[in-house]
């Protein structure tokens, strides 16, 4: 089959690779019909992992199942599922109590796994015509009649439908209140989407793109642009001086620096600033931890200091971590059958998987009109 395949950083190519094969029997293989192109894929395509050459990317996956194991129940031939991308085994004691970014079955030692990762786990991507998925009662969501039609909306509840949910949760918000978005990539319009359904009074989001900023206009945010002065000040401005209920840190780790800005810790502190005393703040975007198989200059990039005194001094609380997809996605699910969110409204771009090597080098660099791409491999 062919599938997108990790070279070295900046280097992707399409490749010929080996078709996965059911090796449980609570296996199935997914004929993959929309695969997205997400800003994690970033952080290994950039090189600031330690992501194996030749391993396949892909953990934002749709499609049709081909194949079931022996011991698959609940999901049959036929069936259109999208997989969280985190890979669930349903009975850790991690698992059973929704946790199923942090599985201890399906990466053994550490927390968590997920399809086409670095550091989390064995498991094959799906930017590639096929994709094994393991224990598949458990990590198959089965989609309603309209799976075809709204196929590009089903997509987003991989990863960054759930993922923008979750920061705005962690950030433990209430209806009613004010929220502060860092970062209008496609996980922070996401938490704007969700913080706009779930009944925020103000959503600010910050970025320095416009076509991004526009993106979040369009769904009701009012955008702050840090190229004009500092974003927290800007929101404070906007506020009276007392700043947002709540806040959501959706760039993660070297992005700022990546574009020879501040460094990591840019986003933490300008949260602290602009969040309310005794207000929240969730972070999804992802800072990675110490790697002793990074490059040198890469080890410490996860620890950040950042102004712990006065996060402590307002009494401000903090949720981090990746998301529990499963957790949320029938809701989410619901929400999209029956119109109240249409996540597809940020795509960008729909192309063959032949382009994805043009496709990353876009998104990669951020350039204008590149927010959101799904790669088609049957197109
Ligand atoms: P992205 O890289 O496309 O978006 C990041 C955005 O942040 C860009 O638009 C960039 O211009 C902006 N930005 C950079 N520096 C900024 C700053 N100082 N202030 C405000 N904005 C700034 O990526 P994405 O797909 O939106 O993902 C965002 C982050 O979320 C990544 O770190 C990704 O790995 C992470 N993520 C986490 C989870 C999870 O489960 N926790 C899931 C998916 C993605
Ligand atoms: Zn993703």
């Amino acid at each position: 089959m062919k599938a997108v395949v990790y070279n070295g950083p900046k280097n992707v190519s399409v490749e010929t690779v080996d078709d996965p094969k059911i090796e449980k029997p609570t296996d199935v293989i997914i004929r993959v019909t929309t695969t997205n192109i997400c800003g994690s894929d970033l952080h290994m395509y950039d090189g600031r992992t330690s992501f194996e050459k030749g391993r396949v990317f892909g953990h934002e996956n749709l499609g049709e199942v081909i194949e079931v194991g022996a011991a698959v129940d609940q999901i049959k031939t036929g069936d259109r599922v999208c997989m969280p991308f985190n890979v669930g085994c349903g009975f850790c004691e991690n698992c059973e109590r929704g946790l199923t970014a942090f599985c201890l079955t399906t990466n053994p030692g550490t927390a968590g796994a997920a399809y086409g990762f670095a550091e989390m786990g064995p498991w094959q991507g799906g930017q590639a015509e096929l994709l094994r998925v393991p224990y598949a009662d458990f990590n198959c969501l089965r989609l309603p009649e309209d799976a075809e039609e709204k196929e590009d909306d089903y997509v987003m509840l991989s990863d960054i439908f759930p993922t923008g949910w979750h920061g705005v949760e962690l950030s433990g918000f209430l209806p009613g209140e004010s929220i502060a978005i860092y970062g209008a990539g496609p996980v922070g319009l996401m938490a704007a989407h969700s913080a706009e359904i779930r009944g925020a009074s103000q959503i600010f989001v910050v970025d320095s793109h416009d076509d991004r900023l526009k993106l979040a206009e369009a769904m009701g945010a009012i955008p702050i642009d840090m190229r004009k002065g500092d974003p927290a000040q800007q929101i404070l401005d906007a506020t009276g001086g007392l700043g947002t209920d709540r806040g959501v840190e959706a760039v993660g780790y070297q992005c700022c620096d990546r574009h020879g800005k501040e460094r990591s810790n840019y986003t933490m502190n300008c949260l602290v600033k602009s969040t309310k005393a005794t207000g929240g703040i969730g972070v999804v975007g992802v800072f990675v931890p110490e790697d002793p198989n990074a490059p040198d200059d890469l080890q410490k990039e996860g620890k950040i200091a950042f102004d712990f005194g006065n996060f402590w001094f307002k009494g401000q609380k903090i949720g981090t971590g990746q998301c529990n997809v499963k957790h949320y996605n029938r809701r989410l699910m619901s929400l999209i059958e029956h119109g109240r969110a249409n996540p597809a409204q940020i795509i960008s771009h729909r192309l063959p998987l032949d382009q994805a090597p043009d496709a990353y080098k876009h998104f990669d660099e951020r350039d204008d009109g590149w927010t959101k791409v799904l790669l088609k491999p049957g197109a």
